[in-house]
């Protein structure tokens, strides 16, 4: 047998054709070893890599093998990642996973969902707990944890995964009418996607008279957010107003204010203030109060404005050059813990940053 010494203390078997060297002694279930040390269990790759490292991994990383063999301390097979990049590297994840309808367990559960399992799994909740605790076949996390879920993907009530953009339009992602409006097939019809999401926004389904309009002019968009509720003749006012101003104003526009009510209503909005009611106060749509907020329209000059996105953690305090300038600074090596600190913010936040889940480059 080849026993190696990897750092004090910790020895293992070296596997010739793979380079792994093994860990020998007792493992948790998932095949992580595990040693007793000053009084706790500690993961035995993670301290391996810890000491090549010379430091603790920040919380939120984990120490991941490049040989995806979980009982593997092999310091030269062993990096520092996040969760995501972890599931992957271990499970490995198959970078050509279509984007989309198509991911593995989607049509079940939710994006966010398929991201928690992955994360469960790298804590130690063995495979078949998470079938239970999720209701699918065992078959179906294998999968779930071998899938390449993109960071903007996300699941929009009742159920259809959209791709977030940078103008915060979600588009969906599967099948669409010539028009480019979602669509899904239930009770041997077929049946609209917008609809649906307006109606489990609202609460109630609206009549066939009325459509499902889009303030962002997008018809494969189902950002709730970006629905209303219009009449057949609201919808074709919208159009042909589009239509004259090439897009830049419609009914839900904010014609009625000036900069002073814009600063105020945003003001209030930071407050906690809802946009439905500082709608009816102003007496303009939602959809314009909505536009305020994010900025898509009264942009003051020269103003950067943080892209709002889900499934992120993100400051609306800093912006873009902040956030460039974190990445920056984690560059030069200093520590995410620091920096967070340092700007009042958590480091979730920073770690996301990093990970270009927020403030993306346009
Ligand atoms: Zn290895
Ligand atoms: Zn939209």
């Amino acid at each position: 047998m080849n026993i190696v010494t990897v750092i004090p203390g910790i020895e293992g078997e070296i596997d010739l054709s793979t380079g792994c060297i093994n860990w020998r002694g007792s493992k948790l279930k998932n095949g992580y070893g595990r040693k007793w040390l000053d009084g706790k269990t500690v993961l035995v790759h993670r301290l391996v890599l810890e000491s090549k490292i010379t430091g603790f991994l920040e919380s939120g990383y984990f120490a991941c093998h490049t040989c995806d063999n979980p009982s593997c301390i092999n310091p030269e097979h062993l990096v520092a990642g996040s969760a995501a990049e972890n599931t992957g590297q271990m499970m490995g994840r198959d970078r050509k996973t279509p984007r989309g309808k198509s991911i593995p367990g989607s049509s079940k559960l939710s994006i966010e969902q398929l991201r928690e399992i992955q994360t469960k799994y790298l804590s130690g909740t063995i495979k078949n707990h998470l079938a239970k605790e999720y209701g699918v076949q065992h078959e179906t996390i294998t999968k779930i944890l071998q899938a390449n879920i993109p960071n903007n993907l996300t699941t929009i009530s009742p159920g259809f995964v959209g791709e977030i953009q940078d103008n915060g339009c979600i588009i969906f992602q599967g099948a669409k009418d010539g028009a480019g409006y979602g669509r899904y097939f239930t009770n041997g019809k077929f049946k609209s996607v917008t609809r649906a999401v307006l109606a489990q926004k609202l609460g109630y389904e609206i009549p066939t008279y009325m459509d499902a309009c889009h303030v962002c002019d997008n018809p494969s968009c189902i950002n709730p957010e970006h629905l209303w509720a219009g009449t057949r003749t609201q919808n074709l006012l919208d159009a042909s107003k589009k239509g004259r101003t090439q897009g830049k104003s419609h009914p839900l526009s904010n014609a009625k204010l000036d900069w002073e009510n814009v600063r105020e209503i945003r003001q209030r909005l930071a407050a906690g203030e809802r946009m439905k009611d500082l709608a009816k106060e102003y007496g303009v749509g939602w959809g314009a109060i909505h536009n305020i907020k994010y900025h898509v329209t009264w942009k003051e000059v020269g103003e950067e404005v943080p892209v709002p996105r889900m499934g992120g953690y993100l400051d609306r305090h800093l912006t873009f050059a902040q956030a460039q300038e974190v990445r920056e600074r984690i560059k030069r090596g200093e520590s995410i813990g620091k920096i967070a600190r340092e700007l009042g913010v958590s480091r979730n936040v920073i770690s996301d940053i990093k990970n270009y889940v927020t403030y993306k480059k346009e």
